[in-house]
């Protein structure tokens, strides 16, 4: 089955279709040049880049805390950076 297409125009798209818009989000895009802070590999600006909507699921850019937030970690930019979803997953999965 054929999904169909989202107006590319203007119209709102589903949060897990693309990265947040926002300010923090562009600045730190732009700072690490789309790359993932984790594995060093550019991440997809939105799910119409891929194939495959898993795929999506697991390279999507996410928000990931430099220091942990169970260590203290703030929610503050500086301690903000982009990694995939699967590096953000894995990092989190490490103890
Ligand atoms: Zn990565």
């Amino acid at each position: 089955m054929r999904a169909a297409r989202l107006a590319a125009s203007g119209g709102p798209v589903s949060q897990s279709f693309a990265p947040p818009d926002t300010e923090l989000f562009r600045t730190l895009w732009e700072k690490q040049d789309g790359c993932c802070a984790l594995c060093g590999m550019a991440m997809p600006e939105s799910r119409f880049v891929l194939a495959h909507a898993t795929l999506w699921k697991k390279q999507r850019p996410t928000f990931d805390h430099i220091r942990p937030k169970a260590a203290g970690g703030s929610d503050a930019a500086a301690n903000l950076q982009l990694a995939h979803a699967v590096c953000n997953w894995r990092k989190g999965a490490q103890e």
